[in-house]
């Protein structure tokens, strides 16, 4: 009998998103485990039971979790559903960390060994497994798809017998990998698509979608990208001549899209309200940074706003969860390409090397200690400061957190027999 992978069905009302899909059940069938998936756990994803059946797993119930080497998942466990779980046990999910001292400490108390994906570095080697790139992705095609819905136009130009309809105007702030989708997106929809980011590499992506690039491309512009790719926060004074410049280009535009975010900070306020005022009635913004401090001045977070002026701004959570389906095949691959890689071929067991880098920049708990260097002395000197920012609006980037300690994790010699 091999190991046994759980696969459970997501507690939080907010989560349709599964962590296994047919196709990694197979997969990791092959690599030798015990496939478990909760009844259930795919239908808010499409994916009947019998799915995953046929594709070779047993159908259990939750409790199945205490038998469980791996457990496969979408959010972080709870206190609660950690109760149930083994020590030892590996533990794959977002766990969304930052300002979850409790949640983390809960992790480690629970003796599992916990994957945060979302500290998966993003080089060459571990691109199968960006949980953020797969996840916004889909994310930024499907701001657009919600921006036309509340869009009570058609968004091509239609030449017709009876007249002409007018292309929408489509403005994308923000082109990481979910403005790009974006852009992609609503240029496929016939939008004319303008939009503006503060890395210079985005200016040659954005033309090369077929869509116009417009920025302040000043000194700092030239000097914004660090180099793990990411945005860095810009000067008060680039900010205001980036309002200025944009402001007067949001006026005209049907459809804004933001999707704005720094490593390690509140999402920059780009559309002021008098931005938002300026804009036509019936028209829309969509705001995905909206869990992280928000991009727009006015966005609430789960909600479709519209103000004064007939201005729609909206704010769903969990867009990629919007698109569950599609989402939870390719998380699921995500996770299945990490968990690979901590299985030892020959022995078709778990087999965690703690001196690979995937590992050394993923593993948040183990042995009943946190390991990761970001969040190690939150567990042992308890912060006194209340966090900057709120939990759920922080970006996922271990890299951009100092290393506070040597994890004394990281001092233990490589093991090849389980998680030491
Ligand atoms: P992100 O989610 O951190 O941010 C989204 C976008 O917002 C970024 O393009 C950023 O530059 C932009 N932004 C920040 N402040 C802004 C402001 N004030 N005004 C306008 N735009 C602003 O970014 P992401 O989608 O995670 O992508 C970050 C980088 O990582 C990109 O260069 C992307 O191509 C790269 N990337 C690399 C890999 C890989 O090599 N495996 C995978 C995914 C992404």
């Amino acid at each position: 009998m091999g190991q046994t992978v759980f696969i459970p069905r997501e507690l939080d009302a907010n989560e349709p998103r599964v962590a296994a899909s047919p196709d990694t059940v197979k997969r990791l069938t092959a690599l030798g485990f015990d496939v478990v998936v909760e009844a259930g756990a795919g239908t808010a994803s499409r994916i009947p039971n019998e799915e995953f059946t046929k594709a070779g797993a047993a159908i259990g119930k939750a409790g199945d979790v205490s038998r469980a080497d791996v457990v496969l998942k979408v959010r972080r466990p709870s206190e609660a559903e950690l109760k149930a779980y083994r020590p030892g046990t590996a533990v794959i999910a977002i766990m969304d960390p930052y300002g979850n001292d409790a949640a983390v400490a809960a992790l480690a108390k629970a003796g599992v060994t916990a994957f945060s994906m979302e500290f998966m570095p993003r080089i060459t080697r571990a691109q199968s497994m960006d949980v953020l790139s797969s996840q916004a992705n889909l994310a930024g095609y499907q701001a657009v798809i919600d921006a036309a819905a509340e869009y009570d136009r058609a968004l091509p130009m239609m030449m017709t017998a009876a007249g002409t309809v007018p292309a929408a105007k489509a403005f994308i702030m923000g082109v990481g990998v979910a403005g790009l989708q974006a852009i992609a997106t609503a240029r496929r929809l016939g939008a004319v698509v303008t939009a503006t980011d503060v890395r210079p590499a985005a200016k040659e992506q954005v033309a090369s979608l077929g869509a116009k690039f417009l920025a302040v491309e000043d000194e700092e512009f030239k000097a914004a990208e660090t180099a793990g790719g990411y945005a860095k926060e810009m000067s008060k004074e680039y900010q205001a001549k980036q309002a200025a410049l944009t402001a007067e280009h949001i006026a005209k535009q049907d459809i804004v899209i933001t999707t704005a975010l720094i490593p390690g900070r509140l999402a920059p306020k780009l559309v002021s309200a008098a931005m938002v005022a300026s804009m036509k009635p019936g028209s829309v913004i969509v705001d995905l940074a909206v869990e992280r401090g928000g991009n727009v001045e006015g966005a609430v977070p789960g909600q479709v706003v519209t103000t004064a002026d007939g201005v729609k701004i909206v704010g769903h959570l969990n867009v990629p969860g919007r698109v569950a389906a599609s989402a939870s095949l390719l998380y699921a691959r995500n996770l299945y390409a990490f968990l690979e890689t901590l299985v030892d071929k020959a022995t078709k067991t778990l087999a965690v090397n703690r001196d690979d880098e995937l590992v050394k920049a993923t593993m948040l708990t183990n042995g009943g200690k946190v390991v990761h260097p970001a969040f190690v002395r939150a567990e042992q000197e308890p912060r006194v400061e209340p966090p900057a920012i709120p939990a759920k609006t922080m970006v996922a980037d271990a890299s951009a957190k100092p290393a506070a300690k040597k994890p004394a994790a990281s001092r233990k010699p490589k093991t090849t027999g389980g998680i030491a």
